[in-house]
């Protein structure tokens, strides 16, 4: 098609690229966009801070719990943690709306809070993560639900019990 050729069709056509930003547009199927996070079924095992190539997830004690943050503009949108994450508690959006003014760089960031909760067994403080779910039988519904409210030694305890009593 020559250039004239064309320059008629697109006359009478239209023009082929959508009006955005003065309109809709589409997003591309399995498109990689900003992060999210969910912290009510996180595990904490901070697999997806280790493996960020970018370094744009960083975990940080607070005297409430466990903080988590995803800077946007240091995230390269690879899916590792995603694809890593034994509990999806870290997924990739299609969301790519993310262009933002320099002044508000500080702000395009994905928070979330595992918070602090005393064990129901021992009283110890510990945070209030997701019972990992990576074992063998797989937790019933049940045991998921006694798990929770435990720290770390308790929840060991209860799995050693779990494995002689198979
Ligand atoms: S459970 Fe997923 S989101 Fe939570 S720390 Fe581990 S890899 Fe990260
Ligand atoms: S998508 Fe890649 S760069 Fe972005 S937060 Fe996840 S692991 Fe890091």
């Amino acid at each position: 098609m020559n250039i004239l050729t064309l320059f008629a069709r697109n006359l009478f056509h239209g023009p082929v690229t959508d009006p955005f930003p003065f309109g809709p547009t589409s997003t591309a199927k399995r498109f990689r966009g900003r992060i999210e996070f969910d912290a009510a079924s996180c595990e904490g095992c901070k697999l997806c801070e280790r493996l960020c190539p970018a370094g744009a997830i960083k975990f940080q004690k607070t005297p409430e719990g466990l903080s988590f943050d995803c800077w946007h503009d240091t995230c390269v949108f690879c899916g590792t943690c995603e694809f890593y994450c034994p509990s999806g508690s870290i997924r990739q959006t299609d969301d790519w709306h993310l262009s933002h003014a320099q002044d508000e760089k500080y702000q395009l960031v994905e928070h979330g809070l595992i918070p602090n909760m005393k064990c129901s067994e021992c009283g110890a403080t510990a945070l209030d993560t997701a019972p990992m779910q990576n074992v063998k039988p797989p937790l019933t519904a049940e045991e998921t639900a006694k798990l929770r409210p435990m720290c770390p030694k308790c929840r060991a305890k209860f799995m050693r019990n779990r494995k002689a009593k198979s």
